[in-house]
């Protein structure tokens, strides 16, 4: 019984959200600006989690665990953040912030100095502070499994932030950005840009991937490799090093130095007695530029093409000058907006939109789903796309 109303409830939140849509205009960059960060200092490396799931579509199911069984009554919303380093973080931490104490909230925003304790103890904190609701981009997808049974214990609903978090029936929600349309978008650039329905190469690639410790990091990946088989099978791409499968192209922590010295002994082992690399494809700006660096230092050829996601400030500016082709642009203030207006329906006790009920197995069932559309952007459309929309002024790119 209750699955039904759970299933009905679920099926008019798609209607909805299908109405509503993400990024559709009503994403209100809201009156405060400063985040509050409490954040401890600089972080980087870490161990290297273990193997990441592979594929994309997950089987449907029919349901997660319902939000409102005790609604929560408070007003205070627990926001965790991975890390500072990251120029995202960043973003999404402080419209968040903003979003929130416009609607009426209290907050608590913390960044996790991309610690997986660390971010634990925030989030017992938040628990035991009193939040009503938490938000939470996880550094690393199946580490919060018995902090989040905490949650779960004092009915507090829990929405995964961009990155899905794995292996707990604690998580309510999900919202995110179509991750793998992020790799699809990367790889139709290659496809168009080298024309590949209609030349033959071959042309060669090497790949880097994200942090096999993210859920998302397979879906960008997928998405990728999936478009670009077809080219791949037929000889038109070729990848010298061989290094093709995510565990062997992943970048734990998804650290620029990782996927730079990696770069590095490619280039060094493939690519010194001249040949051309004509293909970078990199999962994000933070990998992309560690390539960059590695094709600086390292590599006199033909400059290759060169993938990213995030649109980060120094991307964009690298993008300006030639040295990375095009950008995924994710706009922060677009899945802030969502997650904010999802909180305030939460606490309401209205029903929660989500617009996808198939696609993010959690490894307990389908996590209900509200995804935002990635957007391409390179040197061409940048103007438009990110200084036009007021999410960097002009003087951010100088
Ligand atoms: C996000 C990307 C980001 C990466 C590294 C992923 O989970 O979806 O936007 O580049 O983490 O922080």
């Amino acid at each position: 019984m209750k699955r039904k109303v759970l299933s009905m409830v679920l099926a008019a939140s798609m209607i909805a959200a299908t109405l509503v849509g993400c990024g559709g205009g009503e994403a209100a960059p809201a009156a405060t600006s400063e985040p509050a960060a409490e954040a401890p200092a600089a972080e980087e490396e870490a161990p290297a989690a273990e193997e990441a799931p592979a594929a994309e579509e997950a089987p449907a199911a029919e349901e997660a665990p319902a939000a409102d069984a005790a609604a929560p009554t408070g007003n205070k919303v627990g926001v965790s953040m991975p890390t500072k380093d990251l120029q995202r973080w960043n973003q999404d931490g402080s419209n968040m912030q903003a979003e929130l104490e416009a609607a009426g909230y209290e907050v608590d925003l913390q960044y996790a100095s991309n610690q997986e304790e660390t971010q634990v103890s925030q989030i017992e904190n938040m628990i035991n502070g009193g939040c009503s609701v938490l938000v939470i981009a996880a550094i690393e997808a199946n580490s919060l499994s018995t902090v989040l049974e905490k949650a779960k214990s004092a009915n507090i609903p829990v929405i995964a932030y961009d990155r899905l978090i794995m292996n707990t029936d604690a998580i309510n929600y999900y919202a995110t950005f179509d991750n793998y349309k992020v790799g699809v978008t990367q790889a139709q650039y290659i496809i168009d840009t080298l024309d590949l329905d209609n030349v033959d190469g071959p042309f060669n690639m090497e790949v880097t991937a994200g942090d096999p410790g993210d859920n998302n990091a397979p879906f960008f990946y997928n998405g990728a490799m999936d478009t670009l088989k077809p080219y791949i099978d037929a000889g038109k791409i070729v990848i010298p090093s061989g290094q093709v499968d995510f565990a062997t192209v992943g970048t734990p922590k998804w650290a620029t130095e990782t996927a730079q010295s990696r770069m590095e002994n490619i280039l060094s082992s493939n690519y010194a007695d001249g040949t051309q690399l004509d293909i970078c494809l990199c999962s994000n700006d933070s990998t992309s530029l560690g390539v960059q660096n590695a094709l600086a230092a390292n590599y006199t050829g033909n400059y290759p093409i060169v993938t990213g996601q995030d649109c980060d400030i120094a991307n964009v500016k690298n993008m300006i000058d030639g040295k990375q082709s095009m950008s995924v642009f994710k706009d922060t203030r677009t899945l802030a907006s969502q997650v904010v207006k999802m909180v305030g329906q939460i606490l309401s006790g209205e029903t929660v939109e989500v617009n996808d009920t198939e696609t993010y197995d959690n490894g307990t069932g389908v996590i209900p789903s509200f995804l935002c559309e990635p957007v391409f952007a390179d040197v061409n459309n940048y103007k438009e796309l990110l200084i036009d929309s007021g999410y960097y002024t002009e003087a951010d790119l100088q």
